[in-house]
């Protein structure tokens, strides 16, 4: 983590964590790839290691990020798909040129190109974005319960039950203001 600048939030899907470097979207909006760079990290820590990004680069995976955002949104609370974003998914998916590579011990490695390294990263969230949105995966999109965030995170919980796109973030968040919420309501109550 470099100092000064936001952490990521790290989820276990790519493309729902991807959206998630913007937080707190219906409140105070947290930019957590405010620089180049710090996209670099991002994409390193999913194992999509490229070398260096421009700043044209870094408009071209906020743009893709916002589109699966709202293609996110759309599909977990049932509503059409939005043309604009299904295109922008669609395009970055269609320039990516990684290559899905198997290790000896068994793992994929994604083998990005030298001069179209970020290019080929946003195509691999794209593909994912698309796995996730079409229903192929095993899960279930919804929508986190903070009012502040509505993050789009994917469900992968047996009860398909989860609330909060976080439960370090948003959920302890909540759980606190209902705790003080019941102190208000009951002076008396030791909780
Ligand atoms: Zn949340």
């Amino acid at each position: 983590m470099r100092a000064g600048f936001p952490d990521f939030r790290l989820g276990q899907v790519l493309a729902t964590s991807f959206t998630g470097t913007l937080s707190e979207r219906h409140g105070t909006a947290v930019e957590r790839i405010p620089t180049p760079q710090r996209l670099v990290d991002w994409l390193a820590v999913y194992g999509l290691v490229v070398d260096a990004c421009t700043p044209a680069q870094l408009d071209l995976a906020r743009e893709l990020r916002e589109a699966i955002h709202a293609a996110a949104t759309a599909a977990a609370t049932g509503d059409a798909l939005p043309a604009s974003a299904v295109q922008v998914i669609n395009d970055h998916s269609a320039r990516g040129g990684a290559v899905a590579v198997l290790t000896p011990g068994g793992e994929r490695r994604w083998r990005l190109g030298p001069a179209s390294g970020v290019e080929d990263a946003l195509g691999v969230i794209a593909a994912d974005a698309i796995s996730v949105i079409s229903g192929e995966r095993d899960g279930r999109l919804a929508l986190c319960a903070s009012p502040t965030c509505r993050a789009a995170f994917f469900d992968t919980s047996r009860s398909r039950t989860r609330r909060w796109c976080d439960m370090n973030t948003c959920g302890n968040r909540e759980k606190k203001a209902r705790f003080h919420a019941n102190r208000r309501g009951n002076p008396g109550s030791a909780l």
